[in-house]
């Protein structure tokens, strides 16, 4: 069911936790609401569950207003953290817990659906201290989906568990989300997470949604700094634009000349003489020197820099390159042997295809 805010707010006091918020979530979609502790996104969440009572706006489930409803009176239901699970309930009876409250008798086709589902089949007499972390999540999410929400709102359900499991219920969710095909909202300030399940996320910061787009499109053109360095490294420096066309403008970071696409300025300063800031993920960056340096294509933008560090990471080594521009200037880059390739003190030349340069407005705080 398409899920709309309207602008929904909620003040605490005189402390604003969410501004009025507009926001439609689609019908059938992942959608997960990503920030820093604080940002507003539980109160955002409980306002949807009916938890929480807005001080303005409203919310609407596809074409009914049920700003006024009670939680067990929205087609909703919630997975918190601590799964909040009954410890004297076996497992299938945690499951029925929701059908046999509403008088419901036969619930045992329905249970043994759900622990298929939540793939829990065989665990079903045992008690919840009997079982994993990530065992126990499964429990909550299915009794939760028992009920046959038409929205399933998750707030940080993964917290709890070791990083290893995180990963594979973060699989497991968007496996289980695809098959019933209902609408998720998704609670999370870990933006791997979010990245990894969702379709669409909203970036939140200060009670405010700051972008709202889909995964890749947040990463690879992020349309403030925040989010720029919320999600990854950046390596946003300072330039002003000494040229410009209605394709590209020319622009000069620190006696460096680099290109940027008129399409990703985000707003920034497009004018000879404007200051705005320029970013470029560090793994569309490649390393080159010695001699080499001399051939690196035209028209690919380029920095010079020395290596003031190399960590190895396995997968990639991350360097750290002092230019002109920024001292730390962040490169990854794939390893194929068991030692980085260059050493500290080395000098390269950085250079990238100026098609993944992004632009952002200088004057940001
Ligand atoms: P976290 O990840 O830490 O849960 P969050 O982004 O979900 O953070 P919220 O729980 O929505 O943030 O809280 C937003 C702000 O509102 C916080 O500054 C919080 O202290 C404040 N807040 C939340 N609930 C209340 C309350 N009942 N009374 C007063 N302030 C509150």
């Amino acid at each position: 069911m398409t899920i709309r805010l309207s602008g929904l707010s909620k003040t605490f006091g005189d402390f604003t936790a969410v501004h009025p918020l507009d926001l439609t979530i689609p019908e059938g979609s992942f959608f997960a609401l990503l920030g820093a502790s604080g940002c507003g996104k539980t109160t955002t969440l409980r306002m949807i569950a009916g938890l929480e009572e807005p001080t303005a706006g409203s919310v609407l489930l596809g074409d009914d207003d049920i700003t006024a409803l009670p939680p067990h009176r929205r087609p909703v239901n919630t997975v918190f953290q601590n799964y909040a699970l009954f410890p004297h309930l076996d497992v299938q009876d945690n499951i029925a817990f929701g059908l046999r409250r509403r008088g419901i008798k036969s619930v045992k086709k329905q249970v043994d659906e759900m622990l298929e589902l939540v793939e829990l089949g065989g665990m079903a007499r045992r008690r919840p201290r009997q079982l994993s972390g990530g065992q126990q999540q499964r429990v909550a999410l299915a009794r939760a989906l028992i009920n046959q929400p038409r929205v399933l709102l998750l707030d940080e359900p993964l917290g709890a568990l070791d990083l290893k499991l995180r990963r594979q219920m973060q699989l497991e969710l968007k496996r289980i989300q695809t098959e019933i095909g209902i609408t998720f909202v998704h609670v999370t300030h870990d933006q791997e997470e979010a990245m990894t399940m969702a379709d669409t996320v909203a970036v939140m910061r200060g009670g405010r949604v700051e972008q709202l787009a889909e995964p890749a499109e947040l990463y690879e053109n992020p349309r403030t700094a925040f989010v720029a360095n919320f999600l990854g490294t950046s390596n946003l420096i300072t330039a002003e634009v000494t040229d410009a066309d209605a394709d590209e403008l020319r622009i000069e970071a620190a006696g460096s000349t680099l290109r940027l696409p008129a399409a990703r300025g985000n707003g920034a300063a497009a004018d000879p003489g404007g200051q705005l800031l320029v970013g470029v993920r560090p793994e569309k960056i490649t390393l080159t020197h010695g001699a080499d340096a001399e051939k690196v294509a035209v028209g690919r933008n380029r920095l010079n820099g020395r290596i003031v560090d190399a960590s190895y990471l396995g997968v990639s080594t991350q360097y750290l390159i002092d230019t002109p521009a920024c001292p730390e200037f962040a490169v990854y880059e794939q390893n194929v042997g068991r030692d980085p390739r260059l050493v500290p003190g080395t000098d390269v030349v950085l250079h990238w295809d100026p098609a993944h340069t992004f632009g952002l407005d200088a004057g940001q705080d």
